[in-house]
């Protein structure tokens, strides 16, 4: 099969759908790869680190999607791209088309067939391609807060992990899931005291086995959010409700209850937000201040580690992606029916249920 990798356009956008390790591994199989030039400068690979593994470099996205049986990317394909996209090319990339009626219509209309990473699922009943950047954004939330309470940033001047005789960092995640518990693990690594709250109890014991005594869990009701707030320097938003906004955990007017430039990290903000005065920033301007209360709600966070987040995502599509090249979708999706559950548009009809019944179209 021919793969091809364009260069991402979306703005802000570094990481690349194919990392050179990913397109050897296919070349070695016998399949044809073109990776567009530039496509991996944003995450630190060259168009001679793909071409010295036998990839081919192609000048134009226009040439690559021309010639590619199945276009391998990492963000929804943009306006442009999905000119480009025709009937029978395989298209496997994130696609989140629920909130996307123009891109739903426009990938109907050309006839391709989409596997959306954010479908396909594991047989825990997990989403494994979702996963590796919820572990990117949750490792980075600490990190981000922390820079946040730094005085320069308008925080309130705590060090996470303190200094002996000094205490550490209070720091509260709510939501246990992926992105929660690396956010656990890496806060609790630089010191800081660490709170976990959930409202599945069998995550809890999860947590509370794993981290042996080095955070404390606690059920997530809003007593006890209203009873954590004053003493929180940091708290960590990671819930989720599959398929629905984010709750709102915490009020504007509970911001008062909490200590003078404590930091906030709305993870959740791709889902509206778990924080009533959350609203999304971006890299460039991360931060906004709320009645004294510092407030991180990056949409993309995995986008400011590209290069780790490439590999990540790589790493977990790969095994997918080489099933679609060596068998073709029908035979791959009828051998795997967690990758089915990627098939999102096919032929001209939509073939998701949940995306159908969001958007209000037949499928
Ligand atoms: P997950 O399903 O693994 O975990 C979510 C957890 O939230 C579950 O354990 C669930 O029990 C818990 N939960 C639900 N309602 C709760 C409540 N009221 N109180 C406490 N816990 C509650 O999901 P995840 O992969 O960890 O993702 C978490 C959020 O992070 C999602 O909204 C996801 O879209 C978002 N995310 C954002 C970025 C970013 O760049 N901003 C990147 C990755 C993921």
């Amino acid at each position: 099969m021919h793969i091809g990798c364009p260069k991402e356009i979306k703005p802000q956008e570094f990481r690349v759908g194919l990392t050179p390790s990913a397109a050897q591994e296919a070349i070695s199989r016998g399949h044809k790869v073109t990776v567009e030039t530039g496509a991996g400068t944003g995450a630190g690979f060259t168009d001679e680190d793909y071409a010295s593994l036998g990839a081919e470099i192609a000048e134009s996205a226009e040439a690559l999607f021309a010639a590619a049986d199945m276009i391998v990317k990492v963000k929804e394909p943009q306006a442009p791209e999905r000119k480009m996209l025709r009937e029978g090319q395989l298209l496997f990339t994130y696609l989140h088309l629920a909130p996307d009626p123009e891109q739903t219509k426009d990938l109907i209309a050309s006839g391709c067939t989409a596997i959306a990473y954010e479908t396909v699922t594991d047989r825990n009943g997990g989403l494994p391609l979702l996963a590796p950047m919820s572990e990117v954004a949750g490792r980075l939330a600490p990190q981000s807060g922390a820079w946040a309470l730094q005085k320069a940033n308008g925080g309130s001047g705590v060090l996470l992990g303190g200094v002996p005789g000094v205490r550490p960092a209070n720091i509260a995640v709510i939501g246990g899931g992926v992105v929660g518990t690396a956010a656990a693990r890496v806060a609790a690594g630089m010191g800081a005291n660490v709170t976990v709250l959930d409202r599945s109890v069998p995550r809890l014991s999860y947590l509370d086995d794993v981290f042996m005594g080095r955070l404390t869990t606690q059920y997530s009701d809003q007593a006890a959010v209203e009873e954590l707030l004053p003493r929180m320097d940091m708290v960590i938003g990671a819930v989720l409700i599959p398929g629905a906004a984010a709750p709102k955990l915490i009020s504007r007017d509970q911001l008062s209850q909490m200590k003078p430039g404590s930091v906030l990290v709305d993870v959740a903000i791709d889902q509206g937000g778990c924080f009533e005065t959350s609203r999304a920033t971006t890299h460039q301007d991360p931060i906004y201040e709320v009645d004294g209360i510092i407030h991180y709600c990056v949409a993309n966070m995995p986008g400011a580690v590209a290069r780790t987040s490439t590999i990540a995502l790589s790493n977990a599509t790969m095994p997918f992606m080489l099933a679609l090249a060596d068998k073709g979708w029908k035979q791959a999706c009828k051998d795997d029916a967690h990758l089915l559950n990627g098939l999102n548009v096919h032929a001209g009809k939509l073939t998701y249920a949940a995306v159908g019944e969001a958007l209000g179209l037949d499928y």
